[in-house]
């Protein structure tokens, strides 16, 4: 047999929606299939520079948007599986491919004859008649190779392309190195006084990821989100809940060969080279160039807008949990591990508002119900569920995608969606969307359309079997923000594969995805809903009212931790000198330099920062959730407004400049339309509870 006859990766897909073969992919088929993806991309880039015609914007860049498509689906269905399933086998071809993606990726982007072709469109592109989609294209383009090193000179694209293929190397490792310490860890409660606070879904959770560890007649906190952060919560074992704060913060800092310290100092060092190399004296400038921000002090002054006030809000809460932890006979200083825990008591006294009375009101299944209702109610789509296809795991559930609107004759839907929703040792941490195919209609000159595969993955506790998956509000909150990248993704309307999708701006990117997190605040939603997985009820108006009355509690803590990330971050990428510190005793200096109170913490402390250094999409752009939510909250003013959560003349407007439009436009005229104004930043103040309400 051929390598293309017995390597599934290389054969046509003839899978129900041309979903890739998952049965029948093992590990060892994705080096040749790579392999045989970059040969076929550097043909198709060769042809191109070596077109005889002149060039114009369909034999170059509609081409170039063409290249790469089975690079893409080997590409994105590898990334998927080593971020949701991955494995050892997996993770060694992950780490072998990274410096050769990188190294191609450099490759293209400096082909000479291929820039000389789209740098003499982009000097000509006022006069080539281009609609406006076609001149963002030309102009994104251009962007990509000026930023990818097209204009440096031979020795500099040297240089260049050893930094990229190195950082490749250093991000993979440290992303494996945070999964790792993540596998690694396990707090094994033997017995109720180890058990002592903890509510039954906590305990149900944690023998479920006991069972699954094969730990017989026992309860297991592991460093998952969905698992950690209750037990911080809850535990009335002071001394446990410190050991598993060390250890949640501690992730990437050990010594040995999972340690993040050297990763990460190196990655900012090759950052700044890089950044330096494009005449930028740091990297935050370089990054920021193409954002909606533009600047540092952009950033700046925006986090400094919130820094402050948040401390106060900080410290008026940090009273009442030294107040209540007093009356409760604790004098200990408060510590970071105890935050938590003290929270929930005033939450309780002060709301008679506990998780345990709300999270029987948010049954997995019925949520996923809710975010599928609002997008039918907002935008006409309907999810229609598969069961006989079977994705990369048990757990995946997958729906074909329909729209109303675009109901013409046949029944075909106009996306895939797949949904993954538990926590288990082989998927990283954190919620994210992803895809394994994007929307165009590019697939070939004749504009043959390909429509999305789009995936949203969560890390959600499971319940034990034949018992419901519970989310807490907050991760009813994330499932609904992931579900917002996705419509994101399926939604896209776009010619070019380019501008499509969640391929924008990434201070934009946040828009869709923290905007569609407003529709589960609204009350009818939740009386549709948030129904009690036992007994149906709908959740009472007085717990509603609780929740609501309950939102802007601890959100100092949270701005806090927040906003302390975000300007880490920013200060960590602004270096401007090569020689980059150790990054813990950087951390730990920037953090006093700003005042942060030690016993609120960071949400990502540098060691384990996957924003920041697993990948690079979001370094020196942690600050970009903020950016959004001035967005979000001025946004979602439009339905207030309009006095209707649905009405139906804002999302018509919503659909089609944000949620449709991907990078086609520029975002802030894309905002413009949406909105009819540029966005004021007081609903985000307001909705943080950092402005003084009038008296
Ligand atoms: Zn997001």
């Amino acid at each position: 047999m051929t390598l293309a006859t017995s390597n599934p990766l290389l054969q046509p897909w003839n899978t129900p929606y041309g979903l890739p073969p998952f049965e029948h992919v093992r590990a060892e088929h994705f080096e040749p299939a790579f392999e045989e993806a970059l040969k076929q991309q550097r043909a198709e880039i060769d042809a191109i520079g070596a077109n005889p015609e002149p060039a114009t914007f369909d034999n170059t860049l509609a081409a170039l948007d063409r290249s790469g498509r089975l690079l893409d689906r080997v590409g994105e269905l590898f990334h998927n599986l080593t971020s949701s399933e991955t494995s050892p086998a997996l993770q060694t071809v992950q780490l072998r491919m990274a410096p050769l993606l990188a190294a191609h990726h450099s490759a293209i982007h400096m082909h000479k004859a291929l820039f000389e072709r789209i740098d003499a469109l982009y000097e000509r592109r006022e006069r080539l008649g281009l609609t406006p989609e076609e001149k963002r294209v030309l102009e994104r383009f251009h962007f990509d190779f000026v930023r990818a090193g097209a204009k440096l000179g031979p020795a500099e694209q040297t240089r260049y392309a050893q930094i990229m293929e190195r950082l490749a190397e250093l991000t993979t490792r440290f992303g494996q190195n945070v999964l790792a310490d993540e596998s690694a860890f396990q707090l094994v409660l033997r017995n109720d006084a180890d058990a002592a606070g903890l509510p039954d879904f906590v305990r149900a959770a944690a023998r479920q990821a006991a069972s699954e560890r094969g730990i017989p007649d026992a309860m297991v906190i592991t460093l998952s989100r969905s698992h950690i952060v209750p037990f911080l919560t809850f535990s009335d074992r002071r001394d446990l809940r410190e050991q598993a704060y060390r250890a949640w913060t501690g992730r990437g800092e050990h010594p040995g060969e999972h340690d993040n310290r050297p990763i990460a100092r190196e990655i900012l060092r090759l950052r700044n080279e890089q950044a330096r190399l494009h005449g930028y004296a740091s990297y935050a400038d370089y990054a920021l160039a193409d954002t909606m921000a533009g600047r540092q002090s952009a950033v700046t002054g925006l986090l400094a807008q919130v820094w402050e006030p948040a401390k106060a809000r900080a410290a008026e809460e940090r009273e009442a949990l030294q107040a209540l932890a007093l009356s409760r006979g604790d004098t200990a200083k408060l510590e970071a591990w105890d935050w938590r825990y003290y929270a929930e008591k005033v939450r309780q006294v002060r709301y008679e508002l506990d998780e345990a009375t709300v999270k029987p009101y948010f049954a997995l299944d019925r949520m996923v119900e809710a975010v599928f209702d609002c997008a039918q109610r907002l935008f006409g789509l309907r999810f229609v569920e598969q069961p006989d296809i079977k994705a990369y795991h048990p757990d995946v559930k997958v729906y074909a995608v329909h729209d109303a609107a675009r109901g013409e004759g046949g029944d075909s839907p106009i996306g895939i969606f797949l949904h993954d929703n538990f926590a288990r040792t082989s998927k990283r941490s954190g919620a994210w969307m992803s895809s394994l195919r994007s929307q165009s209609r590019n697939a070939a000159a004749d504009g043959a359309g390909v429509t999305p595969v789009i995936l949203n993955n969560n890390n959600f506790a499971k319940g034990a079997p034949g018992e419901p998956t519970l989310l807490s509000f907050d991760d009813a909150s994330t499932l609904f923000h992931e579900f917002g990248h996705g419509l994101h993704g399926l939604l896209s309307n776009v010619t070019y594969e380019r501008v499509s999708g969640t391929n924008v701006l990434r201070d934009f990117v946040e828009l869709p995805s923290q905007l569609f997190e407003h529709w589960l605040a609204e009350t009818q939603v939740l009386k549709r809903h948030a129904r009690h997985y036992l007994t149906g009820e709908a959740i009472p108006d007085a717990l509603v009212e609780k929740l609501k009355a309950a939102r802007l509690f601890n959100q100092g803590f949270e701005t806090v931790r927040y906003t302390a990330s975000a300007l880490v971050d920013m200060a960590a990428h602004a270096l401007t000198d090569a020689d980059v510190p150790d990054v813990v005793e950087f951390e730990r200096a920037e953090l006093a330099g700003i005042g942060a109170p030690d016993d609120v913490g960071m949400n990502h402390r540098l060691t384990h920062f996957q924003h920041l250094f697993s990948g690079s999409s979001y370094a020196a752009g942690y600050y970009v959730y903020l950016w959004a939510e001035v967005l979000d909250a001025d946004g979602y003013e439009a339905f207030v407004e309009a006095g209707n959560p649905f009405d139906a003349a804002v999302a018509a407007r919503l659909r089609r400049f944000i949620y449709s439009s991907g990078n086609s436009i520029e975002p802030s005229q894309a905002y413009r339309e949406f909105r009819g104004r540029a966005p004021t930043v007081e609903p985000m103040l307001k909705g943080r509870g950092l402005v003084a309400q009038p008296a």
